[in-house]
């Protein structure tokens, strides 16, 4: 289970960092995913194709995890966000990766999940609030992820 695996054609994780890179290391990376209504929402991408998580080694698997949950707590400790939700789909993309989105009782889908339809707009001032805290975040992130 180590290692790289080849490159899958038409995969945009395999293809593509997939969104702005905050983070980069051996095994996975974190991006900053811009989607409408959601400031603080990211995702850590595996590097190798690899469909579920039960396809890593339980060493990755823990790693993976715990990368889940730095930048979780990152996002806690600099947004106070009312909760985070932690997902991992692939339906669409089948490469591992978790989307780790900081959800707030303002956001455009607040309660619903994200994949849901949205049910106001987000205020702008409450959003422009929170990006101007991303970059303190991801610093976190960064110095956090790559201690693991
Ligand atoms: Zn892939």
């Amino acid at each position: 289970m180590s290692g790289e695996a080849a490159r899958v054609a038409g995969c945009v994780f395999c293809e593509q960092a997939g969104g702005r890179l905050v983070f980069e290391g051996a095994r996975l990376r974190v991006i900053h995913a811009v989607e409408a209504g959601f400031p603080a929402f990211y995702r850590v991408v595996w590097n190798a194709h690899r469909p579920e998580l039960s396809d890593l080694s339980r060493e990755e698997r823990a790693h993976c995890m715990d990368a889940v949950a730095e930048v979780e707590q990152c996002l806690r400790d600099t947004l106070a966000p009312t909760k985070i939700n932690v997902a991992a789909l692939g339906n669409m993309v089948p490469h591992l990766h978790w989307h780790v989105i900081a959800r707030f009782d303002w956001d455009s889908h607040f309660p619903a999940p994200f994949w849901a339809a949205a049910q106001r707009a987000a205020p702008a001032a409450r959003v422009a609030q929170v990006e101007a805290l991303l970059s303190a975040a991801e610093a976190a992130m960064a110095t956090r992820l790559a201690a693991l």
